[in-house]
């Protein structure tokens, strides 16, 4: 398959320093490559995604010299596709209703025999299915659900290949991660496949995403890295293709801190307008 990565924000918020890095790192391998550069807006979460930071991002990626193709795929125009890969799951016993609350998961997590365990998402949970009366009596009561990936299901299922799962990486992680990895999707637990309000969640509509665009090199933040493992036991439980993953170094301000949403002065919006220019910034 050709070449092809990219860059995949939220727009929730305006880009900004670590934004640009991001982008530009992936938009250079695939110029360098001579392969496809996507630009994809993740805004599966309509409460905190708005229009305004959407048409940010196309004019101040435009402004940063960069060219992507179009039409751009808009996750909230696909609920359709995440629900249909999340059927599969479901009819494959790998997925489970949840109906805990926020606070009912952190109790029980905090309960855990082992103490709870730190996941790359915070405290990682394992639950499992209520059983079938208890399911319908809730069902029957409209509370409302997320389904979650059942981690024993899905090992159940993989035999001995859940031991061989793993990814390369031709960047590095946190720690220096590289070359073939072993992927450990336990250090994330149960995940939820769709959430209570969303209908879909992250690890799903990306996996998902990134094998419809065909994005043969995953490129983006370390801080995504530890998603990687059980982003490779979703794609190995879909069949979908596997990507190469390049995680890049975070950008950091004066303060040694990583450039966030909350740093107003460091947005793009904010550097073009005190007239610094893409090559300044590039710099
Ligand atoms: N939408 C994610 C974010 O803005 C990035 C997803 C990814 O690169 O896998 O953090």
């Amino acid at each position: 398959m050709p070449f092809a990565t990219r860059f995949a924000p939220s727009p929730t918020g305006y880009l900004h320093r670590g934004h640009a890095f991001s982008a530009l790192t992936a938009f250079e391998a695939a110029r360098a490559a001579g392969g496809r550069f996507v630009l994809r807006i993740e805004d599966i979460d309509a409460t905190r995604c708005r229009p305004e930071f959407e048409a940010a991002i196309y004019e101040d990626l435009a402004w940063l010299g960069l060219e992507w193709e179009t039409p751009v795929r808009r996750q909230s125009e696909h609920f359709s596709d995440y629900r249909a890969a999340l059927d599969r799951l479901i009819a494959e016993g790998l997925a489970y209703r949840c109906f805990k609350t926020r606070r009912e998961i952190l109790d029980e997590i905090a309960r855990a025999p082992h103490g709870p365990g730190e996941g790359p998402d915070g405290q990682v949970y394992r639950g499992a299915p209520l059983p079938p009366d208890e399911e319908a009596r809730l069902l029957a009561e409209s509370k409302p659900y997320a389904w979650r990936l059942s981690l024993d299901r899905a090992r159940e299922r993989l035999g001995e290949a859940w031991d061989r799962l793993n990814f390369v990486e031709e960047g590095s992680g946190p720690d220096g991660e590289t070359g073939l990895i072993r992927a450990q999707p336990e250090i994330a637990g149960d995940v939820v496949l769709a959430r209570k309000d969303v209908g879909v969640a992250y690890h799903l509509a990306v996996v998902f995403d990134d094998a419809l665009q065909g994005i043969t090199h995953v490129i983006r933040g370390q801080d995504l890295f530890e998603a990687t493992h059980i982003q490779r036991l979703l794609q190995t439980l879909l069949d979908l293709p596997e990507p190469t993953y390049r995680h890049h170094r975070l950008l950091t301000g004066p303060d040694g801190k990583r450039f966030a949403k909350r740093d107003q002065a460091e947005t793009l919006r904010e550097l073009r307008a005190r007239g610094v220019t893409p090559a300044a910034l590039k710099a």
